[in-house]
């Protein structure tokens, strides 16, 4: 296998060669939210370097809805900011879960932490910090089969069980599927990652399959959904990445896998 690894190195090459030119082809154009004749925004958002070293500019504060709530145990901290296209991404995503799948009755998507006001590091996670990265709690089932809104995260086994103190719990396919399948598929904000344990991606496929979802969706969800190779496996919760909007773009930094839909 030893010549696998100078394949490997041309590829990885290519692939930031490929990135570098799509920035400066970015860099180029005329920022659509400035000058004369600027087309109105409704936002003027500004996620700035990467998720990990990053800042956030006119961040837009995440709201509970009839769709959508803070986990409570992070709800007091306060780091509910985002870009304009992940609040939204989010917004989208909860309604959609909710009017498609409606046995139990209405489940409210339930949000972990996104970024501060301004960005910056956050206790207890390395990215967060430029408003494109979110945690949100898995859609999960109490002992009756009814929609159930936890106050923290719980993990999920192999069969859908909750772990320790959750065993009642169910993890709700149904409901986490739909969500997976909104996220990349918007047609706006674009999906880099869901970060999801192994266990849980299998389930969530086979549930695609299982609803006939269409192909494409089903091979986005495949890429996007990936159990990060070192630390936190992600069994307790999905961590979504969007990449940088278009018009914030060079200064908002973006690292591969830039996959097919990214532009
Ligand atoms: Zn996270």
């Amino acid at each position: 296998m030893r010549w696998l690894a100078p394949i490997l190195l041309v590829a990885s090459l290519l692939f930031d060669l490929g990135g570098a030119a799509e920035a400066a082809a970015d860099g180029g154009r005329r920022d659509p939210t400035r000058g004369p004749g600027a087309r109105r925004l409704p936002h003027r958002s500004r996620s700035l370097g990467f998720p990990f070293q990053g800042r956030l500019r006119g961040g837009v504060r995440l709201r509970e809805s009839r769709y959508l709530r803070y986990v409570p145990e992070y709800a007091a901290a306060g780091n509910h900011y985002g870009t304009w296209e992940l609040v939204q991404l989010l917004e989208r995503a909860a309604y959609r879960v909710a009017r498609r799948v409606r046995e139990g009755g209405v489940a409210r998507l339930s949000v972990g932490e996104l970024s501060r006001e301004g960005g910056g590091r956050i206790p207890g996670h390395a990215s967060h910090q430029n408003g494109r990265d979110v945690d949100l709690a898995f859609y999960m089932r109490d002992g009756r089969g009814r929609p159930y809104e936890p106050f923290a995260f719980a993990e999920f086994d192999a069969d859908g069980r909750g772990v320790g103190p959750n065993h009642a719990l169910t993890f709700d396919d149904a409901r986490n599927w739909e969500l997976v399948a909104k996220l990349v598929a918007d047609g706006d904000a674009k999906v880099q990652f869901i970060f999801v344990a192994n266990h849980l991606k299998r389930r969530l496929l086979r549930e695609a399959r299982r609803r006939h979802a269409p192909a494409v969706v089903i091979e986005r969800a495949a890429r996007a959904m990936v159990q990060p190779a070192r630390g936190h496996r992600h069994a307790n919760h999905f961590h979504v990445r969007i990449y940088c909007s278009p018009s914030a773009r060079p200064a908002c930094r973006d690292r591969p896998p830039l996959h097919p839909w990214y532009r």
